[in-house]
């Protein structure tokens, strides 16, 4: 394993997961899962390096293939450069979790900038479709690929709306998931499931980033079963999703909030 993204060839056996912002969180569980299922697994950040290595780690110690990939989901060049690379270290595709994502700020829709809308949409819900288009292209049959499964990372922020707190989040998110019941129809006879995710309350540094540390305990008490969650409870489903187990499963979304 290496973090340099130009890495030479080096082809599998293996089936490719490709997790967005698969380095903390989420991701990371979902990272460890897989490599436990036999994945060889494409683990893209943003910024923290150390944080991927440690989950690279991570996957390798659960007997699994490691690749870091940095790229700004954010940004299409990143994203094309990103592909490229996983081309040419994997020479395949089999499964694309679109992780990656931020919250902001609380604030509400009247306080909202457009420069705030602007980067919640680039980094949540273009870098989502930008991705689906890149896999698409490596799983289609249509195409001469094997086929394979997208599972979109939504959240029960886009059941909820997010009342004063992230409006503009739940709404990439709602968006995400019309992106999954529109794509699941148009690639069904590809060979490509897609489906969502919506975690509730999800014990990460997510929230912290949002300004509020201590957003899982303080709503805590709002769960019908009391609690957050762990980053593993969601990954578990992602696996799932992703498995051969869920072959008649597409267009679906899994709720994991404990009943929120
Ligand atoms: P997290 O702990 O903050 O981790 C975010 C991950 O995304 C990190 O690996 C980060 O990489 C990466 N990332 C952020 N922006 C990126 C970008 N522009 N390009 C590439 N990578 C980027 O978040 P999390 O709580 O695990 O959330 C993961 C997903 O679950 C998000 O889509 C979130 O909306 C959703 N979700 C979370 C919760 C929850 O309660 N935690 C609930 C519902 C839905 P760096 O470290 O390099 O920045």
């Amino acid at each position: 394993r290496s973090m340099d993204n130009a890495l030479p060839s080096s082809p599998t056996t293996r089936r490719v997961m490709l997790i967005t912002g698969g380095s903390r969180g989420i991701g990371a569980a979902t990272a460890v899962l897989a490599a436990k299922a036999g994945y060889a697994v494409a683990i893209n950040y943003r910024d923290n390096a150390q944080a991927a290595a440690e989950t690279a780690n991570a996957v390798e110690a659960a007997g699994g293939e490691a690749w870091c990939v940095q790229a700004d989901v954010a940004n299409e060049s990143d994203i094309m450069a990103m592909f490229a690379a996983l081309d040419a270290r994997f020479g395949r595709l089999d499964v694309l979790v679109n992780n990656a994502g931020v919250v902001d700020k609380k604030a509400r829709v009247q306080d909202m900038t457009a420069e705030r809308l602007t980067r919640m949409f680039t980094v949540n819900t273009i870098s989502t479709f930008l991705c689906c288009r890149e896999a698409v292209k490596r799983m289609s049959t249509e195409l001469g690929k094997n086929g394979g499964s997208i599972i979109n990372v939504s959240s029960a922020a886009a059941r909820l709306g997010s009342a004063n707190q992230y409006v503009d989040y739940a709404a990439s998110k709602g968006a995400m998931d019309v992106l999954t019941i529109g794509l699941a129809q148009e690639v069904a006879g590809a060979g490509i499931r897609v489906n969502a995710v919506r975690p509730g309350l999800i014990d990460t540094e997510i929230h912290a980033s949002g300004g509020l540390p201590n957003r899982v305990n303080d709503l805590a008490a709002t769960v019908p079963m009391g609690r957050g969650g762990s980053a593993t409870e969601v990954a578990e489903v992602i696996l799932w999703l992703a498995s051969d187990q869920a072959s008649y499963t597409t267009m679906s979304f899994i709720d994991v909030s404990g009943g929120r």
